[in-house]
């Protein structure tokens, strides 16, 4: 069995002026564990990527954006590109985040050619996939989620099972305080992966992390670490805190050093 990465990803959402996330920044780093195992992220709003890149080019955690446009350039106000987060440095973009979903509209279409865009720019998609309460009830979740990874990733050119990260985020548990059960995590999980396994073979889908997002704090997240298929966190609000994005970093490393 391939012996994948944690990673730890913080998704800062609408937080932090550019003077705020430098300074986060700066104090994060005084702060990171040495030799942490984790791969560590964080995906600040578009202006304040600049001041987190300036404190973080020289260290271990890496920085990525949270949207962008699937074109290189163009007529569309208000939007971002492919080499603009490049130039900046961005390792990753979190794409098809249910909050973009759900407040801006974006369909699976849109999704599939920002997927698309990063992988053919080297960017790394973090790509979301959950689903709503109403789904989960009906028992529908687990088809729904595959639908979502079907739609956003079936035929595209991915031959590298590195080069892009899967995280499953239930809408219900985004920012509402309430988690999902690990196993319905990683029953999830599972089913995402044996779908990238019929396309690719199970070594390759071996390969591909695949995380949790939703609620997750320090007091919840050994729960989902503990689980050998579960390979990090995409965490909102807790990463906008110091000492609770630390927590999370050290808890990970902790149990995934030891499984
Ligand atoms: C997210 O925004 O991806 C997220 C998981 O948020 P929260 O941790 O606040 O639920």
């Amino acid at each position: 069995m391939a012996k994948r990465i944690p990673l730890v990803a913080g998704n800062w959402k609408m937080y932090k002026t550019p003077a705020e996330a430098g300074n986060f920044t700066r104090k994060l780093l005084e702060k990171f564990p040495e030799n942490s195992s984790v791969e560590v992220i964080v995906c600040p709003p578009f202006p304040a990527i600049p001041a987190v890149a300036l404190k973080l080019a020289e260290s271990r955690i890496g920085w990525g954006a949270q949207n962008m446009h699937w074109e290189a350039e163009g007529a569309y106000t208000g939007e971002v590109s492919p080499p603009m987060l490049q130039a900046l440095g961005c390792r990753y973009v979190i794409l098809g985040h249910s909050e973009r979903r759900i407040h801006f509209n974006e369909t699976d279409e849109q999704i599939r050619k920002k997927m698309k865009a990063a992988l053919s720019y080297g960017l790394r998609p973090i790509f979301c996939v959950g689903e709503d309460l109403a789904t989960r009830d009906a028992g529908d979740a687990e088809f729904f989620c595959r639908h979502q990874l079907d739609a956003a990733l079936m035929d595209l050119p991915w031959s590298n099972p590195e080069a892009l990260v899967i995280a499953y985020e239930p809408i219900w548990a985004i920012g509402t305080g309430r988690t999902a059960e690990p196993a319905d995590a990683v029953a999830m999980i599972s089913q995402l992966r044996d779908r990238i396994s019929s396309w690719h073979g199970a070594e390759f889908a071996d390969r591909v992390r695949i995380l949790y997002g939703g609620s997750v704090k320090p007091d919840s997240i050994a729960s989902f670490m503990e689980e050998e298929q579960v390979d990090g966190v995409l965490v909102g609000g807790a990463s906008l805190n110091l000492d609770s994005f630390i927590d999370l970093v050290q808890i990970t490393a902790k149990i995934k050093a030891t499984a």
